[in-house]
């Protein structure tokens, strides 16, 4: 596995990178533009070109691109429509100077629209953004079913995924948020195989691409998405313990989103490293 944190996008690629190696990481997340949506840096051709050389000179597997939260691909108003599928397109061109990553996004909100329009909007926008010559794998993360989030349980990702042209499904994927699901409602707790069980009953295995490591403040299926810092909420040491060492996720990115700044960060990033060798 590879095991990262978030880290500021603010000051280029290569800082990204030298940052990540300061945690005693070999993946990491960022987001694409400011998370409450903007417009976004320009990048240089320089720094992409340093970050690459440090990449693969510390053998890091791929990175977690987070599209920002404002990104609402099943809105109802039209402007936001439009922001969403300009920010998306926009977002894809960019991550293709950093090729084969990931590009993370939250499926979106049906604000009152219902989930069939909803998956219906979402799948649009993916038909008409993406290209089969892309690079970069979209992943659809799994959501805690806060007010009318799309992706609450696996069946809403697959209805998406159904919807998806077919010279496009090797491009599409799904990213677990370990606090998403316990809140959805999925008892990783005491049945994590049972819960991967059902992922590969109504997704498949093969989709699952990434995860978020986020302890949760809440109970199971409380609907609430508020992160914990690892082993101190309802999920648990021994929980991570177990999705570090289990062989389906095996080789898979691990982003931690935890309440922490850098010095936390480095601290549970060691702490894994240390679940995993147990
Ligand atoms: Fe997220
Ligand atoms: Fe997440
Ligand atoms: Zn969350």
């Amino acid at each position: 596995m590879f095991i990262g944190s978030h880290i500021s996008s603010s000051k280029g690629y290569e800082a990204m990178g030298k940052q990540a190696l300061k945690l005693g990481a070999d993946t990491f997340a960022f987001f694409t533009r400011n998370p409450r949506g903007g417009k976004a840096k320009d990048i240089e051709a320089e720094d992409v070109e340093h970050y690459r050389r440090l990449a693969k000179e510390h053998s890091f597997g791929p990175v977690v691109a987070h599209a920002p939260y404002t990104m609402n691909a099943c809105a109802a108003k039209p402007e936001i429509l439009e922001f969403a599928r300009e920010t998306f397109a926009d977002d894809l061109k960019r991550m293709e100077y950093i090729p084969g990553n990931y590009y993370n996004f939250h499926p979106g909100s049906h604000v009152g629209q219902g989930v069939e329009k909803g998956v219906e909007l979402i799948s649009d926008m993916l038909n008409q953004c993406m290209s089969p010559t892309q690079t970069t794998i979209v992943l659809l993360e799994t959501m805690s079913g806060k007010g009318t989030e799309i992706g609450r349980n696996f069946q809403e990702l697959q209805m998406i995924l159904e919807r998806i042209r077919p010279e496009l499904q090797e491009k599409i994927g799904v990213c677990m948020d370990s606090c998403h699901v316990w809140d959805g409602g999925y008892d990783i707790v005491h049945d994590l195989d049972g819960v991967l069980a059902e992922f590969d009953r109504v997704i498949g295995l093969s989709r699952l691409k990434a995860m978020h490591l986020n302890d949760s403040k809440n109970e199971l299926g409380s609907h609430k998405d508020r992160h914990e810092k690892i082993g101190q909420g309802y999920l648990g040491l021994e929980t991570f313990h177990k999705i570090l060492i289990h062989p389906a996720l095996a080789n898979l990115p691990v982003i931690l989103e935890t309440p922490n700044d850098d010095a936390g960060w480095a601290e549970e990033i060691a702490l894994l490293r240390e679940l995993q060798k147990q």
